[in-house]
């Protein structure tokens, strides 16, 4: 392979031909299970020698063919994955797993399963509060997931060959927060549009390659000068999912840089390993419920704080938001942009404190919505442009 093809431009690449490799593995005679969200346990399908391949929309495309399984105001992001998948976008997988990770998705899940015809598909319930018994139930939920896998690829999921594919995708969140903390520096040395496409480069190869080609970019970033030459205010996004690094690439056209961000293709799967238990599965069920901060779960005051986050409302923002604050300080954020697709209630119910949050660190915010089309963007800038101002 020649240098000009490594790293960032390798990634780059792979972003723009996502299916490319994954079918070249199928040619091959791997199995490729499709993946919506963050919630199925990739290191299952590892485990099994699957190759996980996440499913996306594309603002890009015009929505033409959701209407036959969900409706007008819904998601536009899931629309848009149904979309494709009606589409035959999504063909070329061997199965699908889907999870409960909010209601759209589980509603788009069983109307995927129904229009969609994957000679596998699996549907995992994730409880929504986090507590014991929540952690038992999720756990019952994976051995169904590793019975149902185990029966499809006509192999044995062992305890051991789990706990490597758990070391080996904890070595890819450790790689992507090392890739993280090159935006640490002033201006950072990749640009948060660049940051997504990586990551979705990563989210359609093999563990071990999406490693591979983590590792490239990150020796390639630390040799280069900073790549963000407009340095600017250094802002966070919060939110619901970013799939499209363009829209990452308009918010720092508009003369700041994407320094981090708290959202689903970007640090939220990462941030946290998953523990290393005797049964892998007691590991796994715990990170997937407790360590991802994303909205749809219910993060509860811990016991002994019950009676001050009664009567004061920091103490229960602190709960359910302090993981930004490590974030806001790593990487000096001066502003930070809160963002939804329109209909993800999820993220919508949130944004009230987590802008009280943010205020509470000192950090101006923004929000908006936008209906997950290129057309949203122009008017979107102009509101970034307007933020920027306000916060310089
Ligand atoms: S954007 Fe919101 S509604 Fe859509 S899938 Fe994500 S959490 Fe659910």
């Amino acid at each position: 392979m020649s240098e000009a093809k490594r790293g960032i431009l390798r990634a780059r690449e792979i972003c723009e031909n996502r299916a490319q490799r994954a079918q070249e593995l199928k040619a091959d005679g791997r199995t490729v299970m499709g993946y919506l969200c963050i919630y199925p346990p990739l290191e299952m399908l590892t485990a099994l020698d699957i190759v996980p391949y996440r499913v996306f929309g594309d603002m890009q495309t015009v929505i033409t063919e959701a209407d036959r399984g969900l409706p007008v105001a819904f998601c536009p992001f899931v629309r848009s994955c149904l979309d494709l998948g009606i589409k035959e976008e999504y063909s070329f997988l061997d199965g699908m797993v889907t999870s409960h990770a909010c209601d759209a998705m589980e509603k788009a899940a069983h109307v995927w399963e129904r229009l969609i015809g994957h000679p596998y598909f699996h549907f995992i319930e994730i409880p929504t509060k986090v507590t014991e018994r929540a952690e038992a139930v999720l756990k019952g939920e994976l051995q169904v997931f590793a019975q149902t896998l185990q029966t499809f690829v006509g192999r044995e999921m062992s305890q051991e060959s789990l706990k490597k594919a758990i070391t080996v995708h904890n070595e890819q969140r450790a790689l992507v927060r090392e890739l993280y903390e090159q935006r640490m520096s002033d201006p950072p040395r990749i640009s948060g549009g660049d940051t997504v496409r990586v990551l979705k480069a990563v989210m359609s190869l093999p563990v071990e390659e999406g490693n591979e080609l983590l590792r490239e970019v990150i020796t390639e970033v630390q040799s280069l000068q900073p790549a963000v030459d407009a340095g600017g205010p250094r802002l966070m996004i919060w939110g619901s999912i970013v799939d499209d690094p363009s829209f990452v690439d308009m918010i720092e056209g508009a003369g700041c840089s994407v320094v981090v961000d708290d959202t689903c293709v970007g640090s939220r799967a990462y941030w946290k390993d998953v523990p290393i238990t005797d049964d892998p599965l007691d590991g796994l069920a715990h990170h997937y419920l407790a360590d991802i901060r994303c909205s749809r779960t219910f993060f509860e005051v811990a016991e002994s704080d019950k009676e001050v986050a009664q009567k004061e409302r920091a103490s229960d923002l602190e709960s359910r938001f302090g993981y930004i604050r490590h974030m806001v300080e790593g990487w000096k954020v001066d502003g930070a942009i809160l963002q939804s697709v329109k209909y993800c209630d999820t993220h919508g119910f949130d944004v009230p404190d987590a802008i009280d949050y943010f205020k509470s660190l000192g950090i101006p915010s923004t929000y908006f919505e936008h209906d997950y089309t290129p057309g949203a963007l122009a008017p979107l800038r102009t509101r970034v442009q307007g933020f920027l101002e306000m916060i310089c």
